[in-house]
């Protein structure tokens, strides 16, 4: 314990995502001539039609406390969409909306451990997970992937580990932050076969569901083994697809028992998502699905732009994104001759000399990567692509 702190709580550390985010944008407030692609959220505007709804919200009132699992319209909404998509039928009760596909994710978390259960995650994975897992009092497992394997877990891998213990989560995140890969249906469902065989339960975070590109298709474990519903939960949310990551909606799918426990968690520990936003994101399920298709043929565009100069710089490896919006990208030729020894004095030098703010891929698991975000401007990610040739051509 450091003073009153206990000692679990001095564990914790910041989102470096978030705070390296602030940072890019404290700096250009202040007038510094910085470019950030740090960011993991869209630059675009929220439509709107889902803005409208938002503000209609707040002028008819609907402005109190609502059920702590979210109002059933949006719960309903949900609930029809995704039985829909996922072709499984989930029960508007088997929806539980929550600040946020971060929250889900811990409400899930919550719901499936007790302490000391192993959680398995895989690298690279979001800068966060190690973080809740440890923060419910669970343990991360975690599994070291490589370029080998396109950086996704096999049946093969998964088998092993389980040889050496069973986990009794996997979180398991496709399309992938920080590398953008997206697991076929075929590798998808032998995973999931798997996990159904041994009684392994899945948090499937899915909240880059429709930011796939190119012939990339995203299909959730579900659809593909509706058995696995009773021991699965699949996180999602409106951030990404409809650019509302301040608006902080996000919501679980499970089977009934396990919902139910993540509203009764949610009710004591945060009480309902905000009442506005739920509004607004009802609007987003139910009539964004242009304003969501044009943000991803936008980010496509910028995906193939980004990739092809990314590509021709000389020893810059990374593996293609099918979906989400980063590229993550092996700079560990050049710690040598830049003088460093992982992605955070890489990314500190690069900030300091070029004035180039990107995230270092060490908080992921994978220090010899750093990340870029491609949800910027062309114009912000040449300026970007500019600096970092110049960098490297002065280390070269
Ligand atoms: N999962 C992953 C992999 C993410 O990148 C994010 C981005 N923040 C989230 C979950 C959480 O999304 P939200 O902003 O809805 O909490
Ligand atoms: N998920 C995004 C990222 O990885 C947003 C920041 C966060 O919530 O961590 O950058």
């Amino acid at each position: 314990m450091t003073g009153i702190v206990s000692n679990r709580a001095s564990t914790i550390i910041p989102s470096i995502t978030l705070s390296l985010n602030t940072k890019a944008n404290a700096l250009k407030e202040a007038g510094e001539d910085v470019v950030g692609l740090a960011a993991g959220e869209p630059d675009f505007e929220t439509p709107d039609i889902i803005k409208a709804a938002g503000i209609r919200a707040i002028e008819e009132g609907k402005t109190r406390y609502t059920p702590a699992a979210g109002i059933a319209q949006l719960r309903k909404a949900v609930s029809k969409e995704y039985s829909k998509l996922l072709g499984v039928e989930y029960g508007w009760k088997e929806v539980v909306i929550s600040h946020g596909a971060k929250h889900s994710i811990f409400n899930a978390l919550y719901v499936f451990t007790d302490l000391d259960d192993e959680v398995m995650i895989t690298t690279p994975y979001w800068v966060s997970y190690p973080e809740m897992i440890k923060l419910v009092g669970a343990r991360p497992r975690i599994t070291e992937l490589s370029e080998k394997t396109g950086y996704k877990l096999t049946v093969d891998h998964l088998k092993a580990q389980v040889e050496k213990g069973k986990p009794k989560v996997l979180l398991l995140n496709s399309p992938n932050n920080p590398a953008g890969i997206v697991y076929t249906p075929k590798e998808m469902e032998g995973i999931g076969r798997f996990l159904l065989d041994e009684g392994i339960a899945l948090i499937s975070d899915e909240i880059y569901e429709f930011l796939v590109y190119g012939d990339t298709e995203h299909i959730s474990p579900v659809k593909l083994i509706p058995e696995l519903k009773d021991q699965t939960a699949v996180v999602t949310g409106v951030s990404k697809s409809y650019a509302m990551t301040g608006w902080r909606i996000g919501f679980a799918l499970a089977e009934e028992n396990a919902a139910f426990r993540m509203g009764a968690y949610q009710a004591h520990a945060t009480g309902c998502p905000n009442a506005i936003s739920q509004w607004a994101a009802l609007e987003a399920i139910e009539k964004g699905q242009d304003d969501r298709e044009r943000m991803r043929a936008e980010f496509e565009k910028r995906k193939e732009m980004f990739g092809q100069r990314l590509s021709k710089i000389p020893g810059i490896k990374f593996p293609d994104p099918g979906g989400a919006f980063y590229f993550l990208t092996d700079v560990s030729g050049y710690f040598n001759a830049c003088g460093v020894k992982g992605s955070s004095e890489f990314c500190e030098k690069l900030l300091s000399e070029k004035g180039l703010l990107l995230i270092p891929g060490g908080p992921f698991g994978c220090d010899n990567m750093i990340r870029f975000s491609f949800a910027a401007s062309v114009d912000q990610l040449n300026m970007a692509l500019d600096r970092f040739e110049s960098f490297i051509s002065d280390y070269s």
